[in-house]
């Protein structure tokens, strides 16, 4: 079977089957072919409370299969790959984040959405990267425990100065791995191209940018520039995306380190073998870990809005 034989096979399954496929940006264009939606984590989960099918499929990772159940919990949501995870958000447990909230007793937790439920529940307030910034500008409290991303972390504390911003080290592995020497490679290299860089990305590499911003922001900044040429400091699925989009544009890879293996797990043939049953892990939580997860996440929607 070719490709486009098993992508024709996964369109007639959905619609006979009334399945909603939903693809992060970061999944290969194969994939984000035969999605019904595609974007960044949270828009995924808002796209799929919206929509009328009772099944979502996720290509992504757990996390984002977690979000898509706490704002859907009455949907059946299916991970494709079911050993897709994201070690960022899973790099702490619950013993660690208590402990941090025993050591800073007077901090407002505020977790970005790359965590998983269970840490969700122990959050007061939420944060996409996109939203950060302005969360942590409006929210009452002047002390802030950010988990678990040191990065946007340390990004968000030098857009809101105001405010005492406590990371915690860690990251994610992909964008945390640039260098300041890549980077500055990179604009040598390219003397004419934007940079245009994703807050996960070390201090020292996001002060450099033309514009630091979500994986939807760099899409629409290099959409809406009028700039040629750009370097894409994210996973480099986007450079190839947005290179389709926009073909009298030139977009450079920053690194060829710059690819998520999580992401890059999901095949066509998970998608298939999910929407036939044979695959794919369904996510289960308890009520419990619902309730409470999702006040952190309604708090976010509450304070963006
Ligand atoms: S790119 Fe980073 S944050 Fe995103 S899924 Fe991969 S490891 Fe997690």
């Amino acid at each position: 079977m070719t490709v486009s034989d098993l992508q024709k096979k996964i369109m007639e399954l959905k619609a006979e089957k009334q399945i909603t496929v939903l693809a992060h940006s970061y999944q290969s264009a194969p994939i984000l072919e035969i999605a019904n939606y595609t974007g960044d984590s949270f828009r995924l989960s808002q796209v799929a409370a919206e929509d009328k099918n009772k099944t979502c499929i996720v290509c992504g990772v757990h996390f984002m299969a977690e979000t898509v159940k706490l704002l859907s919990p009455e949907k059946e949501v299916i991970l494709a790959h079911p050993g897709a995870g994201c070690p960022m958000a899973e790099q702490f447990t619950v013993e660690d984040i208590l402990k941090l909230k025993r050591v800073y007793p007077n901090h407002t937790v505020v977790a970005y959405v790359n965590t998983t439920a269970e840490l969700k529940t122990l959050a007061d307030v939420c944060v996409t990267s996109s939203s950060a910034v302005k969360i942590c500008e409006a929210i009452p409290s002047d002390k802030i425990l950010f988990i678990p991303d040191c990065n946007l972390g340390a990004y968000t504390a030098k857009m809101v100065p105001e405010k005492e911003i406590v990371t915690v080290k860690g990251g994610c592995p992909v964008h945390a791995a640039i260098t300041l020497d890549e980077a500055l490679k990179a604009k040598k290299e390219h003397p004419g191209a934007k940079l245009l860089v994703h807050p996960e990305c070390i201090p020292s590499v996001t002060a450099l940018a033309d514009f630091a911003g979500s994986t939807a922001a760099i899409m629409n900044y290099a959409r809406n520039s009028d700039s040629k040429e750009f370097i894409i400091c994210t996973e480099n699925s986007i450079a190839e995306h947005l290179q389709y989009e926009l073909p009298d544009k030139d977009f450079y890879i920053l690194s060829s380190r710059l690819i998520c293996p999580d992401m890059k797990a999901t095949t066509l043939m998970d998608v298939y073998n999910a929407l036939i049953g044979k695959g794919g892990v369904r996510i289960e939580m308890s009520e419990d870990t619902i309730k409470s997860a999702s006040v952190c996440i309604n708090r976010m929607l509450e304070i963006g809005q």
